[in-house]
């Protein structure tokens, strides 16, 4: 029985490496309506699949050239720009940023066509995208170009100079809160707690949005704290909240009971009706941190 687990462990690493020399690398791409939505719904996530070797690219479809009380958007988009790479990089992701204007996108076809087109050059496995019943026309109609573009991913004749998809991704939900025509469903949770710092690192980058323009808008610019450590602490604090039995619920399903009841942080995704139907196995497969 002793020399069984060195053999094994080769076994193991062969088929590794043929699986990753055929291209079984999983591929992810969040798309996010502002330059922080897809960090805000799923940076441990994408922190976690990069960990396990996966690629992972986040989108917005808007440069977020109106998402400040002060700053002209020609600047304000190019800060965001450079804060959305920062996040990139202490995530260990990419992150593409279209130059569509914030507070304006609709679901026309040529944003459509973008969209189908950065899921075909990914050769995605899973694609992350919002509801369409969010309170944000953006978060919105980025929900409904998704959805838009979920099966005409596979379809040749359409965007014909980028080869559609030989296999429709999985394409899931961000959580949101709300409830009309219906609530969030969590399908998937992930536990988050080995990343939260990472996670709050990436929220971190987007100064122009946590500590600027969010607090802002709740008039509460004058809670920011100066110090930068004391403003990633109290990101921290109040950019994350209680799990509520739904969730735990599932924490449970996919990590048995001891480590799904010690979570604390967490991500929740809800499975899209549209695109590949991925069973419980296939999620495991997909989401390696889950196995
Ligand atoms: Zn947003």
């Amino acid at each position: 029985m002793k020399s069984a687990l060195p053999n094994t462990l080769m076994l193991v690493l062969a088929s590794a490496s043929f699986l990753f020399a055929q291209g079984a690398r999983i591929r992810v791409i969040a798309i996010g309506a502002h330059p922080d939505d897809c960090d805000i719904r799923s940076a441990g996530t994408a922190a976690l699949f990069a960990a396990k070797g996966a690629a992972v690219k986040f989108v917005s479809v808007t440069n977020g050239d109106a998402g400040h009380q002060t700053m002209p958007p020609r600047a304000l988009a190019a800060r965001r720009l450079a804060e959305a790479k920062e996040s990139a990089r202490r995530l260990g992701i990419e992150y593409e940023v279209l130059n569509n204007h914030d507070g304006e996108l609709l679901p026309a076809l040529d944003v459509r066509k973008q969209i189908i087109r950065l899921i075909r050059e990914w050769n995605a496995d899973i694609v992350l995208a919002p509801r369409p019943n969010d309170y944000h026309p953006d978060h919105r109609y980025t929900g409904v170009l998704v959805q838009d573009a979920a099966y005409m991913v596979v379809v040749p004749h359409v965007l014909p100079e980028t080869p559609a998809l030989r296999k429709n991704p999985v394409f899931l939900y961000f959580e949101d809160n709300f409830q009309r025509p219906n609530p969030f469903r969590t399908d998937i949770a992930v536990a988050i707690d080995s990343v939260i710092d990472k996670k709050i690192d990436a929220l971190d980058s987007h100064v122009s949005q946590f500590y600027e323009w969010l607090p802002w808008v709740d008039g509460k610019l004058g809670d920011v704290p100066k110090d930068p450590s004391e403003r990633k602490a109290w990101l921290k604090r109040t950019g994350t909240g209680a799990i509520n039995p739904e969730t735990r619920a599932s924490l449970v399903k996919w990590y048995g009971p001891k480590t799904g009841n010690a979570t604390k942080y967490y991500e929740a995704f809800e499975i899209c009706e549209y695109g590949a139907h991925p069973d419980d196995a296939r999620i495991r497969q997909l989401f390696p941190m889950l196995r």
